[in-house]
């Protein structure tokens, strides 16, 4: 790290989003270095919050890990009132009001590259530069962003493999390696009397408390800790159990990664020195976390995928729509398509706010290919599920499950849901966990239930129609429509 320089500023003001941490901390750690005092914010924003349902577990998410980030602020700062100013207001109003009320010269913040979020930044910039104040971001939610980059021509990339490369190549020491917070952390200020208030309770931003998941999902920058001290163990293991959703393979750090409550260098430092010893779970990983990278520089240079198809020919597909579609999507939404892998993957997206990426995969193509539903449905119904919900990632999952987008699978490769089930739920653990309905099926039955026999059926308190759906669609005839249906790309 360089060597940090004077203070320029006598007050500066750090407004925290999606990184909500104490620690390797870019905005944080620019801040102090820049400023003699350092205030920070956090704003629940209700131009988001307001369009939710009033049971949220992200909401809930965010509160206990600001909760924690106060306590971690406070510790930091060693002054009674230090920690972290709590807002429930529009931001784009708060932000630069709080930078008057507080005279601050300056507002630092991370990067957010959402179309709404930096319609939002700009909005503020406008209004802190019309006051005579300066608003700085900064790199902190992934290793390397927007053209860090970029082709030898000097283009985006679009598929991922050379994408890796070029980012292996380029990601260095410097990009690895924590922002020392710590060392600066004198220079926290104290929070003026009026906003020495505790972090506001759930139900008072209107908001009612959620089972945060079964079992419960752990919170703030110790829940992540948690999260990571164990996948430490298993990820020299990660190439081999990661595919199988009934087997603890992957890490469950996407939430955390999402809301910044552990830092995204943190764990790719980890990953890329083990990778550098021969690990091969640790190479695997690293790469996953490229892939993230590679969404999010996807967004970047093509905002156009919010909404659109990546490859432009794909907005041609004529997709399902009317009543019957809208029967086939509920039903696939609530876990009743009659094929056990999709339903037990939306009852643990519907109970936990999770969901293992193989069956993301499975039930994005299930919804595309086999219901001939457009992406955009099932890519918004994810969107009001999903804990780590991202628009960047789930856009580039579901154009890749879709085939509409950059390095997406071929519209041809069409998954077989009861293949998949066999191959990565062989003897159906993790169907059994969230059908309970069909948990006495035997494995060979459980699959495709109406292929068992009748006799299997009734041992198992099985009656199709009733206890379980039958299938909504015949998964060969539905493959031959989507073939139809794609032949419009053909040419694309
Ligand atoms: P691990 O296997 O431990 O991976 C580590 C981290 O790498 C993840 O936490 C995540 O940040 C990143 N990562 C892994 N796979 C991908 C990927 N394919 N694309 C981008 N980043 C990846 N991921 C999200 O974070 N938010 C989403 O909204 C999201 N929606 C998705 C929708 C679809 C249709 C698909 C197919 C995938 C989606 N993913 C999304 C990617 C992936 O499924 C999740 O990141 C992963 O399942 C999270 O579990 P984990 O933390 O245990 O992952």
């Amino acid at each position: 790290m360089a060597p940090s320089p004077e203070p320029s500023y006598a007050a500066g003001l750090v407004w925290f989003r999606r990184d909500l941490r104490a620690h390797d901390h870019a905005a944080l750690y620019r801040a102090l270095t820049q400023c003699r005092q350092v205030h920070c914010v956090f704003v629940f924003d209700r131009e988001i919050l307001d369009l939710l349902p009033r049971a949220d577990r992200r909401v809930e998410f965010i509160r206990e890990s600001l909760v924690e980030l106060d306590a971690a602020l406070r510790a930091l700062g060693q002054h009674p009132h230090a920690g972290l100013i709590v807002r429930h207001t529009i931001a784009s109003d708060a932000v630069p009001a709080l930078a008057q009320a507080l005279q601050v010269q300056a507002v630092f913040a991370n990067h957010d590259d959402e179309p709404q979020a930096l319609q939002r930044d700009s909005r503020v910039r406008t209004r802190l530069a019309a006051a005579g104040r300066a608003f700085h971001t900064f790199k902190d939610h992934t290793l390397l962003e927007r053209s860090e980059v970029l082709t030898q021509t000097g283009k985006p990339y679009s598929v991922f493999t050379p994408y890796k490369n070029a980012w292996l190549q380029k990601v260095d020491a410097f990009q690895l390696s924590s922002y020392p917070v710590e060392r600066h952390a004198h220079r926290l200020a104290p929070r003026p009397l009026e906003h020495c208030q505790p972090v506001p309770t759930l139900a008072s931003l209107g908001f009612e408390t959620t089972a945060l998941s079964q079992p419960r999902l752990p919170t703030g920058a110790s829940g992540a800790q948690q999260l990571f001290n164990d996948f430490l163990g298993r990820m020299e293991r990660y190439d081999d159990t990661r595919n199988f959703p009934a087997i603890k393979g992957p890490s469950y750090l996407s939430v955390h990664l999402r809301f910044g409550t552990i830092s995204p260098r943190r764990l790719a430092r980890t990953a890329h020195r083990l990778m550098q010893q021969g690990n091969p779970g640790a190479t695997t990983w690293l790469s996953e976390l490229i892939w993230r990278d590679f969404y999010f520089q996807i967004l970047h240079h093509h905002p156009h995928v919010v909404g659109h198809s990546f490859k432009p020919a794909y907005d041609a597909i004529a997709w399902e729509s009317g009543p019957e579609a809208d029967a086939l999507f509920a039903a696939w939404c609530q876990g009743r398509t009659g094929y056990p892998l999709v339903d037990a993957a939306m009852a643990q997206l519907n109970q936990t706010g999770y969901m293992h990426n193989r069956l993301r995969m499975v039930v994005a193509s299930f919804l595309v290919k086999d219901l001939g539903i457009d992406w955009r449905r099932g890519e918004a119904y994810f969107a009001s599920q999903l804990n780590d919900f991202d628009l960047a990632a789930n856009n580039g999952g579901w154009q890749w499950a879709s085939s509409s987008g950059c390095d997406a699978q071929p519209y041809f490769r069409i998954f077989n849901p009861v293949s998949q089930s066999e191959k990565f739920d062989a003897d159906g653990k993790f169907i059994r966990r969230y059908l309970p309905q069909l948990a006495r099926l035997p494995a060979k039955a459980l699959h495709a239930p109406w292929l068992a026999r009748p006799l299997e059926l009734q041992e198992a308190g099985v009656v199709l129609g009733k206890t379980y759906p039958h299938p909504v669609v015949d998964h060969d005839s539905a493959r031959l429509r989507t073939l139809q249906r794609y032949a419009v790309v053909k040419a694309g």
